[in-house]
């Protein structure tokens, strides 16, 4: 059995990356999503299991202990993680998945498995990116000034990833990450 192939979906906070992956989610239902434990508190709407696993400082701390995480990463005050035996088992099953986190989590995840498909999304610039972080209304003033300087850092990175995506479009951000993993695919059936 061929295992599937890991892709991460990176880039600054605000930037859409969870909105990209709720459309990929409805147009390739074969594609499995991480669900990161993390020790934020939910927002609105937000459900247990299902946007993340919400954890208290000590349980996270129990994953981090006992290996439970493939990576994580303090993100503006909080922890957040990808749970490994989740994501191994979907690989090893054929599956391809999909993690949307941030850019150290996604640095960590590169040195354990740098045969992943690094994708960074980009915001169409720093100023739309201010004004989607604001638009959400789920951040304090500190925060976003916090988040925008983290963002800059962020993007620095980009060559470290495989591909860079713009968010101009959520449709045509989709079709092009569409576009790369059936590139990949056909990629490694050369081996
Ligand atoms: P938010 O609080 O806006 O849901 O997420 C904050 C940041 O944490 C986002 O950039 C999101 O992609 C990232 N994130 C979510 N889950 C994980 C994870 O498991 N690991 C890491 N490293 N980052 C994550």
């Amino acid at each position: 059995m061929k295992r599937g192939l890991l892709i991460v979906l990176s880039g600054p906070s605000g930037v859409g990356k969870g909105t990209v992956c709720s459309v990929l989610r409805r147009k390739v239902p074969d594609l499995v999503y991480s669900v990161s434990a993390t020790t934020r508190k939910p927002r609105k709407g937000e459900i247990d299991g299902v946007n993340y696993f919400f954890k208290s400082r000590e349980q996270f701390q129990e994953m981090i202990d006992s290996d439970a995480l493939l990576e994580y990463a303090e993100y503006v005050g909080n922890y957040y993680g990808t749970p490994r035996d989740f994501v191994e088992k979907t690989l090893e099953s054929g599956k391809d998945i999909i993690l949307e986190i941030e850019v150290q989590g996604a640095l960590k995840v590169k040195e354990k498995f740098p045969e992943g498909v690094f994708i960074f999304l980009m915001p169409p610039s720093l100023d739309e990116l201010k004004q989607r972080i604001e638009g959400r209304g789920t951040e304090s003033k500190d925060a976003i000034d916090h988040r925008m300087s983290v963002a800059i850092e962020e993007i620095g990175l980009l060559r470290h990833y495989d591909y860079a995506v713009t968010n101009d479009d959520i449709e045509a951000a989709c079709h092009r990450i569409q576009c790369i993993v059936v590139a990949e695919h056909c990629r490694r059936e050369r081996v």
